[in-house]
């Protein structure tokens, strides 16, 4: 995507990313049975033969799980396909069925792309089912299991619906990467699909990384880090994966194709294990399960009924307000956009639009109207509030709801008048006229202090009342006559 040198972790290398995110779907209920769905149970309570694995219980899909995979499917511009449930075979403790039931060679997306705040699309390899394990937690040494005295195991978790996004290796910097795991968390909440938490574990990004020579078209050899739990440790992986992939390199050595982890406290990553490849899995289709092939009746009718996406917020703000879509992002990450597009409409001036949105409204707008949003800023405007005024009745609009008009008679922030504002000006002329010879025949440092000088003394008088463009011109007009 980008080359730009400012992207390079370290010079003359470019840094290859593709992520691997794992989400685990809004549903009332597991997977492939009926037991619940929910985060922070007493251990081992949300539980059935089915998520036990136990002997002769069968999977029974999920129909609202499916919905959701086909919503994230068509969020991500996807092809949504008939798809085929394997076993991936592998012991895990947490996994008591020593398999996964996962989709393999034919998933229920592919091929789709996201498109990032700053509008670079990243591609989308695929989108697939597949259930999660439970959580073992390691007693004694730390936390971690080769100290550890004991373990215990929940598996509340086991059988929860997850959905596996595999994105194309497009990303070139720890920006990228955390900039792609914000759009896709907003698209699945916008979506209703997943609630995207990282620190509750429903949203979790594995990152694979690799390096190369500025300009070398092949891809280099790969490392998967993981346990990866938030934006900020995402990009610090990146950043130290790269650095020791390009040491290896340039001291002769190559990279071994390796599963990684993460360490937080050390920030570093260890090797977990060598590569596993498909084959050690023994993937084969799941026999209890028939081939899932949603009609494309039912996909339209999703497709139908899916909310408007960040992405169309953007473009949609960017176009109302005359901006790039970047600087519509923020406005959208907040929710705010609705409000803003409709004070653009009533006629607001965009430019104080979103400088209020990005500086004044970061805790929510509370009980702010779009009408009384586009009448706020009118007011600022037209010179009827200055700056600060116009964020000092923000502020009450936001908590109190009403009228701009009148939250500001009631402050006192009355109009001033030109006549009154004149009558100031030229007194406080005749009582500093030493400053004000200064002002008008002096240097331009000089000038500039004096100007300071003259506003600060008006706003004294005016109770900080006066508009600072009107105050500007009326001493410009002053000099100059
Ligand atoms: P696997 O099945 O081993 O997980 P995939 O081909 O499905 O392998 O790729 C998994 C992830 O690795 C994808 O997100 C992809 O973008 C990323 N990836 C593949 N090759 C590279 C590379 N050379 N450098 C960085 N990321 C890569
Ligand atoms: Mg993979």
């Amino acid at each position: 995507m980008s080359d730009d040198a400012a992207t390079e972790i370290v010079p003359g290398w470019e840094t290859v990313i593709g992520l691997e995110v794992h989400a685990e779907l809004a549903t009332a209920t597991k997977l492939f049975c009926d037991a619940p769905n929910q985060f922070g149970g007493e251990p081992n309570t949300n539980i059935d033969p089915v998520s036990l694995g136990l002997p002769g219980s069968l999977p029974v899909l999920n129909e609202q799980a499916v919905e959701l995979a086909i919503r994230v499917g068509l969020a991500l511009h996807c092809r949504v396909q008939r798809s085929v449930f394997a076993r991936k075979n592998y012991f895990y403790p947490d996994m008591p069925k020593d398999f996964q039931i996962s989709q393999f060679d034919l998933p229920i997306n592919e091929e789709g792309w996201l498109e990032l705040a700053d509008g670079r699309q990243v591609g989308i390899e695929r989108a697939h089912l597949e259930e999660d394990t439970g959580k073992s937690t390691h007693v004694g040494g730390g936390g971690r299991i080769h100290e550890a005295g004991h373990s215990l195991v929940d598996y509340n978790r086991a059988g929860v619906p997850l959905i596996e996004i595999v994105g194309a290796p497009d990303l070139r910097s720890a920006e990228d990467a955390r900039a792609y795991v914000s759009e896709l968390r907003s698209i699945l909440v916008a979506i209703g699909a997943s609630d995207g938490k990282m620190e509750e574990g429903s949203m979790r990004v594995d990152c694979n990384v690799s390096v190369r020579p500025m300009g070398d078209p092949e891809l280099g050899t790969r490392c998967e880090v993981k346990n990866i739990n938030s934006l900020r440790s995402l990009g610090r992986a990146i950043v130290y994966e790269s650095r020791r992939q390009v040491d290896l390199i340039t001291s002769g050595d190559r990279v071994e194709q390796q599963t990684r982890h993460w360490n937080e406290d050390e920030g570093r990553t260890h090797k977990l294990r060598s590569k596993e490849e498909a084959y050690d899995y023994r993937y084969f289709p799941e026999p209890d399960l028939v081939p899932l092939d949603p009609s494309v009746e039912w996909i339209e009718s999703v497709r139908s009924a899916l909310p408007m996406l960040p992405r169309e917020r953007r473009h949609r703000l960017a176009d109302a307000a005359g901006v790039d879509t970047a600087t519509a992002s923020l406005t959208v990450e907040r929710g705010m956009d609705d409000l803003a597009v409709e004070a653009l409409a009533a006629g607001a001036d965009a430019g104080r639009v979103l400088v209020h949105i990005e500086n004044n409204l970061a805790d929510g707008s509370g009980l702010l109207t779009a009408a009384a949003f586009a009448s706020l800023v009118a007011m600022e405007v037209g010179g009827d509030l200055t700056a600060t005024q116009a964020k000092t009745v923000l502020a009450v609009l936001v908590v109190d709801g009403g009228e701009p008009a009148e939250v500001a008679a009631g402050m006192g922030f009355e109009a001033m008048d030109d006549g009154a504002l004149e009558a100031i000006v030229d007194g406080l002329i005749a009582e500093y006229d030493e400053d004000w010879a200064a002002f008008t025949s002096g240097d331009d440092k000089e000038r500039k202090k004096k100007s300071g000088f003259f506003v600060g003394q008006i706003m004294k008088a005016t109770n900080g009342q006066a508009d600072g463009r009107a105050v500007n011109e009326l001493l410009a007009r002053r000099a100059n006559g």
